[in-house]
């Protein structure tokens, strides 16, 4: 049964180690919405710690965060941030990643980074309160820019050691510092990356990233000069890939892997 109060759907974002929990037999290709069918007894103990993340449209968030507690029950079984990722349709999985940022932010926000006392939360707004010296911080979302780099009919595509151990080839990102604008970011991170120049970078897409809480901006560029040289620190292997065969890249459901596909569509169009 859906738990609705004068016809207000509430959805519950119960994190458990790090998992989400959804009802036993959920089908994760529908959504949040299942969340609205959570057990409550499955979280009873923590009723009191159940935080408002969101009210639109007589829909509610809710978010409960046992942290490490292990939260069992007959008809709930847990799933991780990135199971979720390759399942539930992009906006739901957003609803999730808001959720879980929330979790972390309000995890690492206990304390006054300023002057050491405890935080309070703010509760018309998602923030951390210092009513000492009057201290307030927001979720962190750091910006990274990720970027398909395209010459002629072929893709630059590169390796560091987590696509390795995964065995895939990618797109190259980094993250933006402080004083940069994005286009700057996405010049400095090739260059540093791979050697390469840039020219022509346009904006495409966003998807946020709550690995643990990076907001990816992708852009399309094109080859401008210079060899490929990988710096050997976050880039082990990199190349141009022939678009018509490529190494197995990121699944769609990535910003990544869009990136490669609005690649392909253009060298399509050229084509023509
Ligand atoms: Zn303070």
């Amino acid at each position: 049964m859906a738990q609705t109060l004068r016809n207000i759907t509430k959805r519950y974002f119960v994190f458990s180690n790090d998992r989400l929990l959804v009802p036993a037999q959920a089908d994760l290709s529908l959504g949040v919405n299942l969340l609205a069918d959570l057990p409550i007894d499955v979280f009873a103990e923590y009723t009191e710690q159940v935080v408002s993340i969101r009210a639109i449209d007589k829909v509610e968030h809710h978010l409960v965060d046992a942290q490490k507690e292990l939260l069992e029950h007959p008809d709930v079984r847990s799933v991780s941030l990135r199971e979720i990722v390759s399942t539930m349709p992009r906006e739901d999985f957003q609803h999730v990643a808001q959720a879980w940022q929330y979790a972390v932010f309000l995890r690492n926000h206990q304390f006054c980074g300023r002057c050491g006392s405890r935080m309070d939360r703010v509760q018309w707004e998602m923030a951390m309160h210092c009513h000492t010296c009057h201290h307030r911080c927001y979720p962190r979302v750091s910006p990274c820019i990720i970027v398909a780099i395209r010459s002629g009919n072929k893709i630059l595509l590169a390796q560091g050691a987590r696509q390795k151990e995964a065995g895939f080839y990618s797109t190259l990102a980094g993250f933006v510092e402080s004083g940069e604008t994005l286009e700057e970011a996405v010049h400095r991170e090739v260059f540093e990356e791979v050697g390469v120049k840039v020219k022509n970078v346009e904006y495409f897409n966003s998807q946020p990233w709550p690995f643990p809480h990076s907001l990816m901006v992708g852009y399309l560029a094109e080859y401008d000069e210079g060899e490929i040289v990988v710096d050997g620190k976050e880039i082990h292997k990199a190349d141009w890939f022939d678009i018509d065969n490529l190494p197995v890249v990121p699944p769609k459901f990535s910003i990544a892997g869009r990136l490669i596909e609005e690649t392909q569509k253009r060298m399509a169009q050229d084509k023509i």
